[in-house]
């Protein structure tokens, strides 16, 4: 969602088609939208690869929404994928506390729905993922970036040239990663404390819950399924909806791959989530799914995030056909 097509739209917003991106397009069908984090991002010193929106931006966007499409709550999908019209549904992943601090208020307020994905391993004992990992040591490198040997005009872009190939790594092999890049960069690892406060309680899930929120398995540690074997996937999932199922009493039925790209899981994986009575898997590419089409273990989502900007935004949710892929 970067690049050309945010120069696409913001020429149509800079060309006087702002009042077009305002009024919903023609289309029909499903657009799923993923959230990770709400706040400002520009002091930050994890990812900001995972900021999606500043609260009142969100506020905004949920209230367009729910005037422009129908929103729905996530229990209402199986019905409305058989029904004419514009459906939305907001999904949040891996879990932050800021989904209970900042999106919930918002959510409640204007009785809006969505699912969260949380990782339930960092519900038991928060850890700093690896993405924010990685932006902490570039932004504290104590040595030139050229040793990293990946190029990039700023921090950001190298941290984004950095997630590229950690993303495909075995557990095992992410970890070396992260252990090399401390090194290299002189920051060290990131401590501990700061993960303190970065993920939700059990508490916070059980007020998400009572909020009539939907709460679904992301898997134990985030884990990307397709770098799995079978039984290792089948123990990420039985992990995770036995966490949940413990802290909530009732079994998840929605299931979000991590790092959900097409290659990001398999069919053992779809296999394994229908046998433990999921219904739904949510993918993170495509973002849109015309009436009909949409399948139940390859609901396809468009990432927003913190580099998606208003005109962006506005026209993946006004043309999905052309922007949310
Ligand atoms: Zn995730």
């Amino acid at each position: 969602m970067k690049g050309k097509k945010a120069a696409v739209a913001r020429a149509l917003e800079l060309g006087g088609l702002a009042w077009l991106t305002r009024r919903v397009g023609g289309w029909q069908g499903l657009l799923v939208l993923n959230y990770h984090r709400l706040a400002r991002s520009a002091d930050e010193v994890l990812d900001r690869g995972v900021w999606s929106a500043e609260p009142d931006t969100f506020a905004r966007q949920v209230a367009w929404l729910q005037r422009e499409t129908e929103l729905l709550s996530p229990e209402d999908l199986p019905a409305a994928l058989e029904q004419r019209g514009r459906h939305t549904l907001l999904t949040f992943d891996d879990g932050y506390a800021d989904n209970v601090a900042l999106a919930l208020p918002i959510l409640a307020a204007a009785g809006a729905k969505a699912a969260f994905f949380p990782v339930t391993a960092w519900l038991d004992e928060p850890r700093v993922p690896g993405w924010d990992e990685l932006a902490w040591m570039v932004r504290h490198r104590v040595s030139d970036l050229t040793a990293l040997g990946v190029e990039g005009e700023d921090d950001e872009a190298v941290v984004l040239g950095l997630l590229r190939s950690w993303r495909r790594l075995s557990p095992e092999g992410a970890e070396a990663m992260l252990d090399r890049v401390a090194e290299t960069t002189g920051a060290g690892r990131a401590p501990a404390e700061l993960a303190r406060s970065l993920f939700c309680t059990w508490d916070d899930v059980r007020r998400l819950s009572a909020a009539g929120m939907t709460i679904g398995g992301h898997t134990h540690r985030h884990v990307c399924m397709a770098t799995l074997d079978a039984e290792a996937q089948r123990r990420e999932i039985d992990l995770c909806s036995g966490r949940i199922e413990a802290e909530l009493g009732q079994r998840p039925t929605w299931f979000s791959y991590p790092y959900g790209a097409a290659d990001g899981f398999t069919d053992v994986t779809v296999a394994l989530l229908r046998a433990q009575g999921y219904r739904i898997g949510c993918s993170q590419f495509g973002g849109w799914q015309a009436r009909g089409q949409a399948e139940p273990f390859n609901l396809r989502r468009i990432a927003i995030d913190q580099p998606i900007a208003p005109p962006l935004w506005r026209a993946a949710v006004t043309w999905p056909s052309l922007f949310a892929r």
